[in-house]
């Protein structure tokens, strides 16, 4: 196996920082999806940004900048497409695995507070939580996806639903389902 680049020994962040310029293609994705088999991407992602770390002792600030196209499938049509994201992060990593601090005591309310162990930190890590993060709760390919019928199964994007018009009642079916209410 070789040696993930992403592991960054905390003796090589000095205080004026260490500047990295990850750029996540199509093997980083596909590394990604066997580690992890059941993640929602229709497809490889690629992904470029910046990442800022900084070390005061123990204590690093990561300040990250991603942006790019993910694989995603429509919710309403399951066709795939591309989806730009684009996200600004602040991460405050502490020595873990345990908090050394009870949590009400942290002063960084508006950092998110993440941990790492050892001397290295997994920068791989916090770039995957990242584009999870990323990932829209109801990926649509369109705002105006029109989706599947879902008595027919016709994609109504691109062909008329099959389905059989809904035949008005007869006036004296009508009638008895009035009866009925
Ligand atoms: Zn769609
Ligand atoms: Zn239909």
């Amino acid at each position: 196996m070789k040696e993930s680049p992403w592991k960054i020994n905390i003796a090589t962040i000095t205080e004026d920082g260490l500047d990295l310029s990850p750029e996540l293609g199509e093997d980083w994705f596909q590394t990604w999806q066997e580690e992890v088999p059941n993640l929602d991407f229709a497809g490889p992602g690629a992904i470029s940004g910046t990442v800022h770390m900084e070390r005061h002792g123990r204590e690093i600030f990561l300040h990250g900048h991603l942006e790019g196209t993910l694989a995603l499938s429509c919710s309403r049509c399951l066709a795939a497409y591309d989806a730009r994201v684009e996200t600004d992060f602040d991460l405050l990593l502490e020595p873990g695995p345990e908090p050394v601090v009870p949590e009400e005591e942290l002063t960084a309310e508006e950092l998110d507070l993440d941990f790492y162990q050892g001397d290295v930190v997994d920068l791989e890590k916090y770039l995957r939580e990242q584009i999870l993060l990323m990932m829209p709760l109801k990926p649509l390919c369109a705002e105006s996806c029109r989706g599947i019928c879902p008595r027919c199964g016709a994609d109504l994007n691109h062909e008329p639903c099959r389905c059989p018009e809904e035949r008005p009642l007869s006036p004296l079916a009508a009638a008895l389902e009035k009866l009925k209410k």
